[in-house]
Parts: structure tokens; C-alpha cells; sequence
């Protein structure tokens, strides 16, 4: 892109200061008015062109907005709030300048709608395709993060939301669930949680490897996404298989007590062992890891 100074300062004049942004980029860091006492929680995130989406299909400022919710589901997934952002995006060199501000305006609005302030980055042009990284700090704000390993035998395992499909359209706009994870974590009811982004069956295998348990999870109440049903006419999978596997839902896996709310699908229950299982019907069998990654490039 020509006029990488002048996006730079056109960038400089959408930030402002105020509540955690002390002073915002324009000088080598930006500086943040960070509380004491609370945790500070960083994360990463990069998405590629042909991989997590199809620039030549999908709008810049959905782009934008799918880079920073990737980043704002994990600070869910932990439940921190986010805080604060900074972003780096690798532009080709054909792309105009209302190309790139569309692009940053999706991050920014995203971060904003969570209080989360984008304060700084770097850009350079390119002859590859488009990459673009966020970074989040997120606070811990009086709610110990929730992790992986906290799940304990006998939790019920519960979803925040109808998954698969994502493809369809919903890997680039969904909602991260950062007030239900705060409001779980501030009650102390939620023992581990992630987000699917993988997949239900790579996720929860996280939590099960992190807290040394095995799960069981019953195909019937696992809740498909109309998106899942739509999808499988066209693949020829079962519906359910494309709730277990797609990924990129950002729903959350949230384990903890049973009895949770009528906000939460339970859909199984942590064992004593390893992996899960997949109960259909009568029947039980391991359930594998398949989670899928993007390659819109190649499809
Ligand atoms: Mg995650």
C-alpha cells in the first residue's frame, strides 16, 4: 500500500486517551494506567490470508473484527476483561488505504464493544497475502482466572451455545462470551473453561489432558447449529460430526457444579481416566480429536 505514513497518522487520530489509556501509540509504546493488584493476562493471535479467511470473499472490516473476537474469546475462555490491544497487520502492496482503515476499524469497533482499547501496532507492505496479528492484555479485575486443569471427576461439562458450521459464515462473526464467562468465574461456579476454537472434541481434550480426567459427553444433548445441519446436506457428514469437530464456534466449554443456569447446555460429565467418550444411544466409543483447520485457499 502507498501512504503507509499517512494511514499511520490517519490510525493516530482514531485513538484517544481515557480510563486504562494513559497515553496512546504516537510514541514508541503506548502507556497504559494499569490497576495494581490485578493479574495481568496476555494473549496472541494471527490470522492469514487463506487460511482463517478468503480476502478475495470476505470484507476487511470482518477481518479485522475476527482477529480481535479471536483474541477477546480467550481473554472469555480465562475470564479476564479485556483491556488493551495492539495489532500488527502485513498489507500487500495492491491493497488502497480505505482497504487497510476498513480493516482497522473492524479491530477497533470489536475491542470497543469490550472496553477494550486498541493503542498500538505496526504496519509494513508486502508481496505476500495478508497477515495480521492482535495482542491482548486483559485484567484479571477481582475474578481469579479460570484455567484448564481445575476441572475436577463428577463436573458436569456444559456448552454456552449451538455448535458447528462455522464456516458457513459464523467464524467471522460471533459474539465472545466474556460477560457470561465474568459472570460464572465471579461466583465461583466455573472450575475450567475454554473456548472452541478447534473444535469441541480438541478442546475439551485440552481440559481433560490439563486436569488429568477423562469425559463423557452425550452426542444427543450436544446442541447442533442450524449452520451444522445446512453444511452436512452439502458434505455428506452427519450434522453431529460437524458439531464435534469444525471449530472457530468461540462458544465456551465451561466445567463446574451441576445446575448451572438454563444459559448452559450440559452435555456431559468429567471421569476419572483419559479422553472421551462419546456416548450415542446405548453405545460408547473414544471419541478422536479432529479439528479442522481452515484452508480456504485450497478448497
Ligand atoms: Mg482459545
Amino acid at each position: 500500500m502507498a501512504g503507509e505514513f499517512a494511514f499511520i497518522d490517519w490510525i493516530r487520530k482514531q485513538q484517544k486517551s481515557g480510563g486504562i489509556v494513559a497515553v496512546p501509540a504516537g510514541d514508541d509504546l503506548a502507556v497504559l494506567d494499569w490497576p495494581t493488584g490485578e493479574l495481568l493476562l496476555v494473549g496472541v493471535d494471527q490470522v492469514m490470508d487463506g487460511v482463517h479467511f478468503d480476502s478475495a470473499v470476505h470484507s476487511p472490516a470482518d477481518i479485522g473484527r475476527k482477529v480481535m473476537n479471536r483474541n477477546l474469546s480467550d481473554c472469555a475462555a480465562m475470564a479476564c476483561l479485556p483491556a488493551a490491544a495492539v495489532a500488527t497487520v502485513a498489507l500487500p502492496r495492491s491493497v488502497s488505504m480505505d482497504y487497510a482503515k476498513e480493516l482497522y476499524l473492524g479491530m477497533k469497533e470489536a475491542g470497543e464493544k469490550y472496553g477494550c482499547a486498541l493503542v498500538g501496532g505496526d504496519t509494513g507492505s508486502w508481496d505476500g497475502k495478508l497477515v495480521m496479528t492482535v495482542s491482548i492484555l486483559g485484567r484479571s479485575a477481582g475474578i481469579r482466572p479460570v484455567l484448564r486443569s481445575g476441572a475436577k471427576a463428577g463436573d458436569t461439562i456444559y456448552v454456552t451455545g449451538p455448535l458447528g458450521g462455522s464456516i458457513l459464515g459464523r467464524h467471522l462473526r460471533f459474539e465472545p462470551r466474556i460477560e457470561l464467562a465474568r459472570e460464572l468465574a465471579g461466583r465461583g461456579v466455573a472450575n475450567a473453561m475454554i473456548d472452541v476454537s478447534d473444535g469441541l472434541s480438541r478442546d475439551l481434550g485440552h481440559i481433560c489432558r490439563e486436569s488429568v480426567l477423562g469425559a463423557v459427553i452425550d452426542a444427543e444433548r450436544i446442541p447442533v447449529h442450524a449452520d451444522a445441519i445446512e453444511l452436512a446436506a452439502r458434505t455428506g457428514r452427519p450434522a453431529i460430526q460437524h458439531a464435534l469437530h469444525d471449530g472457530e464456534d468461540h462458544e465456551l466449554i465451561v466445567v463446574g457444579a451441576s445446575g448451572l443456569g438454563a444459559t448452559l447446555v450440559e452435555i456431559g460429565r468429567m471421569v476419572a481416566g483419559e479422553g472421551i467418550m462419546l456416548r450415542t444411544g446405548g453405545r460408547e466409543e473414544r471419541l478422536k480429536a479432529q479439528g479442522w483447520e481452515h484452508g480456504f485457499a485450497t478448497r
